[in-house]
């Protein structure tokens, strides 16, 4: 179930594209990132980690989008954090007495009735500028920026040389731009920069979707996603292992999601003549 990828981080890979929580041992419990999707999944997830006499003493979530904020009664009460731009897009949408079933829309269809959502978003916001995740453990650096989601952290757990991407960095997903923001391309490009920046000190890459990735890989990855965005900024055809007939086994969407915010991105510019 769970697998080590450096010493006292662990990860646990759910069946939904390849979605990967991450635990981190610290002295009286760990840290769970972004813990999961399906009930079955958390639950027993929650068994392994009392059976080892490891309660979860916090969580994290790095980004609000839905997969990223479930979690499971038996994963207990801790508190979980997130940055205060992500509480806040939260509170925009749970205020609504119809949040579940906006959320529940979303879902993908053929797993929807294995998400529980009772728990859903339950975010303590973290003071913005928040340096580390506050607790007794490894420290935990968050590097905040406004790629992909508002308010999304990326995690560098600095003592063990993992850093903990969220939706970015994957081999097997796109960069995916948070078009509502006013600069998206400028703020994925800007995020790039952040992981430039740390990118000697990763030994171990864990993306919220796709393979860990090693030190030899960290660059790459970033190269990766900076040609596509930029193939995106210019309207080219983005030369993508992701995006086409290379894609992994099971992938294939990917087309459709490029596509799709070519198609977005194009209309924006139309719109106010600007790229992005
Ligand atoms: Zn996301």
């Amino acid at each position: 179930m769970l697998r080590q990828v450096a010493d006292g981080v662990l990860i646990h890979e759910s069946e939904f594209i390849q979605s990967n929580a991450v635990v981190v041992q610290g002295r009286a419990g760990v840290l769970l990132i972004d813990p999961g999707i399906q009930g079955d999944e958390m639950a027993a997830l929650a068994n392994d980690l009392s059976d080892s006499g490891q309660p979860v003493v916090a969580g994290f979530s790095t980004h609000p989008h839905w997969d990223h904020l479930l979690w499971h009664a038996q994963l207990g009460e801790a508190p979980r954090y997130g940055t205060a731009r992500c509480a806040a897009s939260l509170r925009d949408l749970l205020w609504d007495a119809g949040w579940k079933a906006r959320v529940a829309e979303g879902l993908p269809p053929e797993i929807a009735e294995q998400i529980p959502l009772d728990l859903f978003g339950l975010i303590t916001g973290l003071p913005a500028g928040t340096a580390r995740i506050p607790w007794d453990g490894p420290q935990v650096r968050i590097i905040e920026h406004q790629a992909h989601a508002p308010g999304h952290a990326a995690l560098l757990i600095e003592e063990r040389g993992v850093l903990v991407a969220g939706d970015m960095l994957s081999d097997a997903l796109i960069p995916m731009l948070d078009l509502n923001a006013a600069e998206p391309i400028e703020d994925y490009l800007a995020a790039l920069r952040l992981f430039e920046g740390v990118a000697g000190d990763v030994d171990v890459l864990v993306p919220g979707h796709g393979s860990v990735g090693g030190a030899g890989q960290v660059r790459g990855r970033i190269d990766q996603d900076r040609a596509y965005v930029h193939a995106l900024r210019d309207a080219a055809v983005p030369d993508d292992p992701r995006v086409g007939p290379s894609a992994k086994p099971g992938w294939e969407w990917v087309r459709d999601v490029h596509n799709g915010q070519a198609q977005r991105l194009a209309r924006r510019s139309e719109r106010d003549g600007t790229p992005g």
